[in-house]
Protein backbone atom coordinates (compact mmCIF):
# COMPACT_ATOMS: atom_id res chain seq x y z
CA UNK A 1 0.00 0.00 0.00
CA UNK A 2 1.35 3.73 -0.71
CA UNK A 3 0.98 4.36 2.87
CA UNK A 4 3.90 2.21 3.99
CA UNK A 5 6.12 3.98 0.92
CA UNK A 6 8.56 6.30 3.18
CA UNK A 7 9.74 8.27 -0.02
CA UNK A 8 7.34 11.41 -0.28
CA UNK A 9 4.90 12.30 -2.81
CA UNK A 10 5.54 12.65 -6.45
CA UNK A 11 6.16 16.07 -8.63
CA UNK A 12 5.04 15.13 -12.02
CA UNK A 13 7.21 17.44 -14.77
CA UNK A 14 6.27 17.82 -18.85
CA UNK A 15 8.38 19.08 -21.07
CA UNK A 16 7.25 20.77 -23.98
CA UNK A 17 9.94 22.12 -26.30
CA UNK A 18 8.25 24.36 -28.90
CA UNK A 19 8.38 28.44 -29.06
CA UNK A 20 7.34 30.57 -31.47
CA UNK A 21 11.01 32.06 -32.15
CA UNK A 22 14.36 31.15 -30.50
CA UNK A 23 15.64 34.44 -28.02
CA UNK A 24 18.87 34.98 -28.36
CA UNK A 25 20.16 33.94 -24.68
CA UNK A 26 18.42 30.52 -24.90
CA UNK A 27 20.20 27.71 -24.08
CA UNK A 28 17.51 25.22 -24.09
CA UNK A 29 16.39 22.30 -26.09
CA UNK A 30 13.45 23.99 -27.75
CA UNK A 31 12.31 24.50 -31.30
CA UNK A 32 10.22 26.20 -33.66
CA UNK A 33 8.22 23.91 -35.63
CA UNK A 34 4.97 23.68 -37.15
CA UNK A 35 1.37 23.50 -35.11
CA UNK A 36 0.31 20.86 -36.57
CA UNK A 37 3.34 18.32 -34.33
CA UNK A 38 1.46 19.44 -31.19
CA UNK A 39 -1.15 17.32 -30.90
CA UNK A 40 1.45 14.39 -32.22
CA UNK A 41 3.88 15.20 -29.68
CA UNK A 42 1.21 15.35 -26.74
CA UNK A 43 -0.10 11.84 -27.81
CA UNK A 44 3.16 10.77 -27.15
CA UNK A 45 3.51 11.90 -23.56
CA UNK A 46 0.19 10.74 -22.98
CA UNK A 47 1.25 7.23 -24.31
CA UNK A 48 4.65 7.48 -22.18
CA UNK A 49 2.54 8.28 -19.05
CA UNK A 50 0.15 5.12 -19.00
CA UNK A 51 3.37 2.90 -20.19
CA UNK A 52 5.19 4.16 -18.02
CA UNK A 53 5.96 1.34 -16.11
CA UNK A 54 7.17 -1.03 -19.01
CA UNK A 55 8.80 1.70 -20.42
CA UNK A 56 10.88 2.26 -16.85
CA UNK A 57 11.65 -1.51 -16.93
CA UNK A 58 12.93 -1.99 -20.11
CA UNK A 59 15.24 1.05 -20.15
CA UNK A 60 16.51 -0.03 -16.45
CA UNK A 61 15.02 2.25 -14.29
CA UNK A 62 14.17 0.46 -10.90
CA UNK A 63 12.48 2.44 -7.99
CA UNK A 64 13.92 1.79 -4.55
CA UNK A 65 12.25 -1.29 -2.70
CA UNK A 66 8.77 -0.41 -0.48
CA UNK A 67 7.63 1.21 -3.87
CA UNK A 68 4.18 0.16 -4.91
CA UNK A 69 3.83 1.15 -8.33
CA UNK A 70 0.56 -1.39 -8.41
CA UNK A 71 -0.75 1.51 -5.70
CA UNK A 72 0.59 4.45 -7.54
CA UNK A 73 -1.27 3.37 -10.99
CA UNK A 74 -4.59 2.67 -9.11
CA UNK A 75 -6.65 5.91 -9.21
CA UNK A 76 -7.54 5.83 -5.85
CA UNK A 77 -8.32 9.02 -4.07
CA UNK A 78 -7.30 7.79 -0.53
CA UNK A 79 -3.43 7.32 -1.73
CA UNK A 80 -1.62 11.17 -2.55
CA UNK A 81 0.94 10.44 -4.80
CA UNK A 82 1.22 12.89 -7.41
CA UNK A 83 0.90 16.40 -5.52
CA UNK A 84 2.56 18.98 -7.88
CA UNK A 85 2.37 18.78 -11.69
CA UNK A 86 4.68 21.07 -13.33
CA UNK A 87 4.30 22.10 -17.27
CA UNK A 88 7.20 23.66 -18.67
CA UNK A 89 9.02 24.09 -21.96
CA UNK A 90 9.43 25.80 -24.24
CA UNK A 91 5.93 27.52 -24.61
CA UNK A 92 3.56 24.99 -23.44
CA UNK A 93 0.82 27.83 -23.10
CA UNK A 94 1.17 27.98 -27.11
CA UNK A 95 -0.70 24.42 -27.12
CA UNK A 96 -4.90 24.36 -27.84
CA UNK A 97 -6.21 24.19 -24.21
CA UNK A 98 -7.98 21.14 -24.97
CA UNK A 99 -4.80 19.46 -25.75
CA UNK A 100 -3.15 20.18 -21.97
CA UNK A 101 -6.78 19.10 -20.39
CA UNK A 102 -5.78 15.94 -22.06
CA UNK A 103 -2.98 15.59 -20.79
CA UNK A 104 -3.93 16.48 -16.86
CA UNK A 105 -6.14 13.76 -17.43
CA UNK A 106 -4.01 11.02 -18.52
CA UNK A 107 -2.19 12.37 -15.52
CA UNK A 108 -4.98 12.04 -12.82
CA UNK A 109 -6.11 8.48 -14.31
CA UNK A 110 -2.48 6.88 -14.05
CA UNK A 111 -1.87 8.24 -11.18
CA UNK A 112 -3.44 8.59 -7.45
CA UNK A 113 -3.33 12.88 -7.10
CA UNK A 114 -4.09 15.29 -4.96
CA UNK A 115 -2.80 18.27 -6.56
CA UNK A 116 -1.76 21.21 -4.19
CA UNK A 117 0.23 22.83 -7.29
CA UNK A 118 -0.07 22.78 -10.80
CA UNK A 119 1.94 25.16 -13.60
CA UNK A 120 1.88 25.90 -16.02
CA UNK A 121 4.71 28.56 -18.31
CA UNK A 122 3.33 30.68 -20.13
CA UNK A 123 4.71 33.92 -22.22
CA UNK A 124 2.81 36.73 -21.67
CA UNK A 125 1.84 37.15 -25.72
CA UNK A 126 0.08 33.76 -26.02
CA UNK A 127 -2.64 34.42 -22.47
CA UNK A 128 -6.29 34.87 -23.99
CA UNK A 129 -9.39 35.15 -21.67
CA UNK A 130 -10.24 31.78 -23.01
CA UNK A 131 -7.53 30.22 -22.77
CA UNK A 132 -7.16 31.17 -19.33
CA UNK A 133 -10.64 29.69 -18.59
CA UNK A 134 -9.56 26.34 -19.78
CA UNK A 135 -6.58 26.13 -17.85
CA UNK A 136 -8.49 26.71 -14.55
CA UNK A 137 -11.30 24.29 -15.68
CA UNK A 138 -8.50 21.74 -16.72
CA UNK A 139 -6.70 22.06 -12.50
CA UNK A 140 -3.64 24.54 -13.34
CA UNK A 141 -4.12 26.90 -10.41
CA UNK A 142 -0.03 28.21 -11.37
CA UNK A 143 1.16 30.64 -14.18
CA UNK A 144 5.20 31.01 -14.30
CA UNK A 145 5.30 33.55 -16.66
CA UNK A 146 8.22 34.76 -19.02
CA UNK A 147 8.00 38.37 -18.36
CA UNK A 148 12.03 39.13 -18.49
CA UNK A 149 12.00 42.63 -18.54
CA UNK A 150 9.69 45.82 -18.66
CA UNK A 151 11.47 47.40 -20.88
CA UNK A 152 10.81 46.93 -24.77
CA UNK A 153 14.58 47.76 -26.26
CA UNK A 154 15.87 44.95 -23.59
CA UNK A 155 13.03 42.59 -24.97
CA UNK A 156 13.42 43.27 -28.50
CA UNK A 157 17.55 42.67 -28.60
CA UNK A 158 16.89 39.32 -26.67
CA UNK A 159 14.53 38.09 -29.38
CA UNK A 160 11.30 38.15 -27.61
CA UNK A 161 8.29 37.90 -28.92
CA UNK A 162 6.34 39.92 -26.37
CA UNK A 163 6.50 43.60 -24.76
CA UNK A 164 5.67 44.98 -21.36
CA UNK A 165 2.37 46.13 -22.67
CA UNK A 166 1.58 42.45 -23.34
CA UNK A 167 2.71 41.76 -19.56
CA UNK A 168 0.09 44.59 -18.22
CA UNK A 169 -2.47 42.91 -20.47
CA UNK A 170 -2.44 39.02 -19.36
CA UNK A 171 -2.09 39.37 -16.03
CA UNK A 172 -5.87 40.78 -15.36
CA UNK A 173 -6.83 38.30 -18.26
CA UNK A 174 -5.34 35.38 -15.49
CA UNK A 175 -7.02 37.30 -12.32
CA UNK A 176 -10.37 36.88 -13.96
CA UNK A 177 -9.99 33.66 -15.01
CA UNK A 178 -9.16 32.50 -11.70
CA UNK A 179 -5.70 31.97 -11.46
CA UNK A 180 -4.60 32.96 -7.89
CA UNK A 181 -0.63 32.37 -8.52
CA UNK A 182 1.41 33.84 -10.44
CA UNK A 183 5.11 34.04 -10.81
CA UNK A 184 7.07 36.33 -12.34
CA UNK A 185 10.64 35.51 -14.36
CA UNK A 186 13.33 38.31 -14.37
CA UNK A 187 16.36 38.02 -16.47
CA UNK A 188 19.31 40.25 -14.63
CA UNK A 189 22.11 40.80 -17.46
CA UNK A 190 19.87 40.88 -20.64
CA UNK A 191 21.66 43.59 -23.46
CA UNK A 192 21.07 47.04 -22.46
CA UNK A 193 20.27 46.41 -19.26
CA UNK A 194 21.34 49.60 -17.10
CA UNK A 195 21.04 49.79 -13.05
CA UNK A 196 17.73 52.38 -14.31
CA UNK A 197 16.27 49.91 -16.36
CA UNK A 198 16.74 47.25 -14.19
CA UNK A 199 15.11 50.00 -11.41
CA UNK A 200 12.28 49.79 -13.56
CA UNK A 201 11.59 46.32 -14.07
CA UNK A 202 11.73 45.36 -10.64
CA UNK A 203 9.35 48.06 -9.66
CA UNK A 204 6.95 47.35 -12.31
CA UNK A 205 7.11 43.45 -11.23
CA UNK A 206 6.52 44.75 -7.93
CA UNK A 207 3.22 46.88 -8.78
CA UNK A 208 1.88 43.85 -10.41
CA UNK A 209 1.93 42.29 -7.25
CA UNK A 210 2.45 38.43 -8.59
CA UNK A 211 2.57 35.63 -5.66
CA UNK A 212 6.02 34.64 -7.15
CA UNK A 213 9.02 36.50 -8.59
CA UNK A 214 12.24 34.13 -10.09
CA UNK A 215 15.63 36.13 -10.68
CA UNK A 216 17.66 35.04 -13.34
CA UNK A 217 21.37 35.59 -13.89
CA UNK A 218 22.15 35.83 -17.83
CA UNK A 219 24.07 32.82 -18.67
CA UNK A 220 26.74 33.22 -21.41
CA UNK A 221 27.97 29.76 -23.02
CA UNK A 222 27.79 28.60 -26.23
CA UNK A 223 24.60 26.81 -25.86
CA UNK A 224 22.60 29.79 -27.32
CA UNK A 225 22.93 32.55 -30.12
CA UNK A 226 23.96 35.27 -27.80
CA UNK A 227 26.44 33.50 -26.05
CA UNK A 228 28.30 31.77 -28.87
CA UNK A 229 28.28 35.39 -29.97
CA UNK A 230 30.00 37.00 -27.13
CA UNK A 231 32.58 33.88 -26.92
CA UNK A 232 33.80 35.05 -30.80
CA UNK A 233 33.46 38.14 -29.97
CA UNK A 234 31.07 39.29 -32.14
CA UNK A 235 28.39 42.26 -32.44
CA UNK A 236 25.17 40.78 -33.22
CA UNK A 237 21.98 40.10 -30.80
CA UNK A 238 23.65 43.39 -28.90
CA UNK A 239 26.57 41.23 -27.78
CA UNK A 240 28.49 44.27 -26.96
CA UNK A 241 25.69 45.66 -24.82
CA UNK A 242 25.81 43.47 -21.85
CA UNK A 243 26.06 44.83 -18.83
CA UNK A 244 29.34 44.39 -16.54
CA UNK A 245 29.55 40.79 -14.06
CA UNK A 246 29.88 43.79 -11.35
CA UNK A 247 26.57 45.18 -12.44
CA UNK A 248 25.00 41.85 -12.65
CA UNK A 249 25.52 41.62 -9.22
CA UNK A 250 24.37 44.73 -8.12
CA UNK A 251 21.27 43.90 -10.00
CA UNK A 252 20.62 40.62 -7.76
CA UNK A 253 21.58 42.23 -4.33
CA UNK A 254 19.00 45.53 -5.64
CA UNK A 255 16.56 42.79 -6.21
CA UNK A 256 16.75 41.55 -2.92
CA UNK A 257 16.33 44.57 -1.24
CA UNK A 258 13.68 45.85 -3.23
CA UNK A 259 11.90 42.81 -3.07
CA UNK A 260 11.94 41.94 0.27
CA UNK A 261 11.04 45.46 1.23
CA UNK A 262 7.78 45.06 -0.85
CA UNK A 263 6.93 41.22 1.33
CA UNK A 264 9.17 38.98 -0.75
CA UNK A 265 10.56 36.18 1.48
CA UNK A 266 13.46 34.80 -0.63
CA UNK A 267 13.22 30.94 0.28
CA UNK A 268 15.66 30.12 -2.46
CA UNK A 269 19.16 31.35 -4.73
CA UNK A 270 17.03 32.73 -7.55
CA UNK A 271 13.34 32.64 -6.05
CA UNK A 272 11.06 34.96 -3.77
CA UNK A 273 7.38 34.49 -2.67
CA UNK A 274 4.65 36.10 -1.04
CA UNK A 275 4.15 34.20 2.30
CA UNK A 276 2.56 30.52 1.18
CA UNK A 277 3.86 30.84 -2.36
CA UNK A 278 6.75 29.05 -2.33
CA UNK A 279 6.95 26.65 -5.46
CA UNK A 280 5.88 23.59 -3.65
CA UNK A 281 7.20 21.65 -7.36
CA UNK A 282 10.63 23.00 -7.18
CA UNK A 283 11.40 22.90 -3.60
CA UNK A 284 11.28 18.64 -4.68
CA UNK A 285 14.45 19.32 -6.91
CA UNK A 286 16.36 21.52 -3.82
CA UNK A 287 14.99 18.86 -1.57
CA UNK A 288 16.17 15.81 -3.31
CA UNK A 289 12.60 14.05 -3.94
CA UNK A 290 11.11 12.28 -6.08
CA UNK A 291 9.91 13.44 -9.42
CA UNK A 292 8.66 11.72 -13.08
CA UNK A 293 9.31 13.51 -16.21
CA UNK A 294 7.80 13.04 -19.41
CA UNK A 295 8.52 13.99 -22.82
CA UNK A 296 11.44 14.95 -25.05
CA UNK A 297 14.29 15.94 -22.69
CA UNK A 298 12.25 15.73 -19.50
CA UNK A 299 14.61 14.34 -16.71
CA UNK A 300 13.22 12.43 -13.39
CA UNK A 301 14.66 11.21 -10.01
CA UNK A 302 13.85 8.13 -7.99
CA UNK A 303 16.19 8.98 -5.22
CA UNK A 304 18.43 6.40 -6.38
CA UNK A 305 18.54 6.47 -9.94
CA UNK A 306 18.28 9.82 -12.33
CA UNK A 307 17.43 9.65 -15.96
CA UNK A 308 16.47 11.33 -18.95
CA UNK A 309 14.89 11.46 -22.05
CA UNK A 310 15.67 11.73 -25.57
CA UNK A 311 16.35 15.37 -26.52
CA UNK A 312 15.04 15.46 -30.23
CA UNK A 313 11.18 15.66 -29.88
CA UNK A 314 10.87 14.14 -33.13
CA UNK A 315 12.99 10.77 -31.95
CA UNK A 316 10.93 10.96 -28.69
CA UNK A 317 7.52 10.74 -30.79
CA UNK A 318 9.13 7.98 -33.01
CA UNK A 319 10.33 5.69 -29.94
CA UNK A 320 7.20 6.14 -28.43
CA UNK A 321 5.18 5.47 -31.87
CA UNK A 322 7.90 1.90 -31.70
CA UNK A 323 6.51 1.06 -27.94
CA UNK A 324 10.37 2.06 -26.93
CA UNK A 325 11.49 3.68 -24.07
CA UNK A 326 12.35 7.34 -25.04
CA UNK A 327 15.07 7.40 -22.32
CA UNK A 328 18.33 7.93 -23.56
CA UNK A 329 21.01 7.44 -20.58
CA UNK A 330 19.95 6.02 -16.67
CA UNK A 331 22.58 6.97 -14.00
CA UNK A 332 22.89 5.07 -10.55
CA UNK A 333 23.02 7.79 -8.07
CA UNK A 334 26.21 7.10 -6.06
CA UNK A 335 26.51 7.88 -2.10
CA UNK A 336 29.35 10.21 -3.45
CA UNK A 337 26.93 12.14 -6.21
CA UNK A 338 24.24 11.87 -3.41
CA UNK A 339 26.23 13.49 -0.48
CA UNK A 340 27.20 16.72 -3.03
CA UNK A 341 23.60 16.62 -4.06
CA UNK A 342 22.73 17.54 -0.67
CA UNK A 343 24.85 20.47 -0.49
CA UNK A 344 24.75 21.55 -4.11
CA UNK A 345 20.84 21.36 -4.28
CA UNK A 346 20.41 21.52 -0.58
CA UNK A 347 22.11 24.83 -0.10
CA UNK A 348 20.64 26.63 -2.54
CA UNK A 349 17.58 27.04 -0.16
CA UNK A 350 17.95 29.94 2.02
CA UNK A 351 16.61 27.66 5.17
CA UNK A 352 19.44 25.70 4.52
CA UNK A 353 20.59 21.82 5.49
CA UNK A 354 20.18 19.89 8.52
CA UNK A 355 24.42 19.10 8.78
CA UNK A 356 23.73 16.60 11.19
CA UNK A 357 21.16 14.64 9.27
CA UNK A 358 24.19 14.81 6.44
CA UNK A 359 26.84 13.71 8.63
CA UNK A 360 24.66 10.62 10.10
CA UNK A 361 23.31 9.57 6.94
CA UNK A 362 26.77 9.72 4.99
CA UNK A 363 29.27 8.65 8.16
CA UNK A 364 31.27 11.80 7.74
CA UNK A 365 32.33 14.48 10.25
CA UNK A 366 32.31 18.45 8.43
CA UNK A 367 32.55 20.32 11.73
CA UNK A 368 36.59 21.16 10.93
CA UNK A 369 35.38 22.72 7.55
CA UNK A 370 32.12 24.18 8.47
CA UNK A 371 34.40 26.09 11.11
CA UNK A 372 36.62 27.15 8.94
CA UNK A 373 34.45 28.97 5.96
CA UNK A 374 32.13 30.46 8.37
CA UNK A 375 35.02 31.74 9.81
CA UNK A 376 35.47 33.29 6.25
CA UNK A 377 32.27 34.31 6.26
CA UNK A 378 31.27 32.36 3.20
CA UNK A 379 28.54 30.32 5.14
CA UNK A 380 26.33 30.49 8.29
CA UNK A 381 25.41 27.75 11.06
CA UNK A 382 23.09 28.40 13.97
CA UNK A 383 22.78 24.82 15.64
CA UNK A 384 22.50 21.97 13.21
CA UNK A 385 21.35 24.06 9.91
CA UNK A 386 24.23 25.06 7.55
CA UNK A 387 23.27 27.86 5.12
CA UNK A 388 25.20 30.31 2.41
CA UNK A 389 26.09 33.51 4.11
CA UNK A 390 23.39 35.87 2.28
CA UNK A 391 26.20 38.32 1.00
CA UNK A 392 27.44 34.59 -0.58
CA UNK A 393 24.47 34.30 -2.96
CA UNK A 394 25.43 35.36 -6.47
CA UNK A 395 28.82 33.55 -5.82
CA UNK A 396 26.96 30.21 -4.35
CA UNK A 397 28.99 28.00 -6.28
CA UNK A 398 32.22 29.52 -5.60
CA UNK A 399 31.20 28.76 -1.67
CA UNK A 400 30.14 25.24 -2.44
CA UNK A 401 33.53 24.13 -4.31
CA UNK A 402 35.16 25.17 -1.57
CA UNK A 403 32.99 23.03 0.81
CA UNK A 404 33.04 20.07 -0.82
CA UNK A 405 36.69 20.22 -1.52
S1 LIG B 1 10.55 31.37 -24.85
FE1 LIG B 1 11.89 30.46 -23.29
S2 LIG B 1 12.32 28.39 -24.00
FE2 LIG B 1 11.48 29.53 -25.76
S3 LIG B 1 13.29 30.29 -26.85
FE3 LIG B 1 12.65 31.93 -25.44
S4 LIG B 1 13.84 31.54 -23.55
FE4 LIG B 1 13.95 29.67 -24.81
Amino acid sequence: MLKSYSMPNLGVYIQVPFCQTKCTYCNFHTGVVSADRFAPYVHSIRREITTARELFRAAGVHFPSGFDWQSLRRPTPSHDAVDTVYIGGGTPSLLDPALLTSLLHTIRDSFPCSWEEVTLEADPETIEPQKALHWVSAGINRISFGSQSFVDSELKAAGRLHRSADVYKAVPILRNGGIRNISFDLIAGLPKQTPDSWRHSLAETIALSPEHVSIYMMEIDEGSHLGLEVLQHGTRYSARELPSEEAVADFYELAQSELKAAGYEQYEISNWAKPGFASKHNLKYWRREPYLGFGAGAHSFSGKQRWANLHDAAAYVSAIAAGKPAIESVEPVTTEQAFEEEFFLGLRQLAGIDLSRIERQYGIDLNEKVGRLASNGMIERDGNVLRLAPAKLSVSNEVLVELLR
